[in-house]
């Protein structure tokens, strides 16, 4: 039940910044390393954002590829897999360069129409 979790953070941090104001779309930056699986995420994100300003909100995801980098060597590398071990060196030192994102990029939200005054 990962993506719940998730997705009950995503409609958190979507509520929070739309002050009130209707969501029409989340996006969400989503690195390769979270193991997310998107459709689950969409899905949950429905079922979350029920009785929120998130209601009826469209997701929209952006997987981060990940990239990982050896300390001692400094070898850098994109990965599809966690393999945690580099592939020039083969030493154990090695730190996630991007790929573990999880973040609201941005939200668009329902802009009332300015009054008309005649
Ligand atoms: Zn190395």
């Amino acid at each position: 039940m990962h993506e719940l979790s998730v997705s009950s953070a995503v409609v958190d941090t979507a509520v929070k910044h739309a002050a009130g104001r209707q969501v029409l779309l989340v996006s969400v930056r989503l690195g390769h390393l979270r193991q997310v699986v998107p459709d689950s995420l969409v899905f949950f994100f429905d079922l979350c954002a029920r009785d929120t300003v998130c209601e009826g909100a469209r997701l929209e995801y952006e997987v981060v590829a990940a990239r990982l980098r050896c300390e001692p060597c400094e070898h850098e590398w994109g990965v599809t897999e966690p393999a945690f071990r580099c592939p020039l060196c083969d030493g154990a030192r090695v730190v996630v360069v991007c790929g573990d994102e999880l973040e609201v990029a941005s939200i668009e939200v329902h802009q009332e129409e300015p009054a008309c005054i005649v």
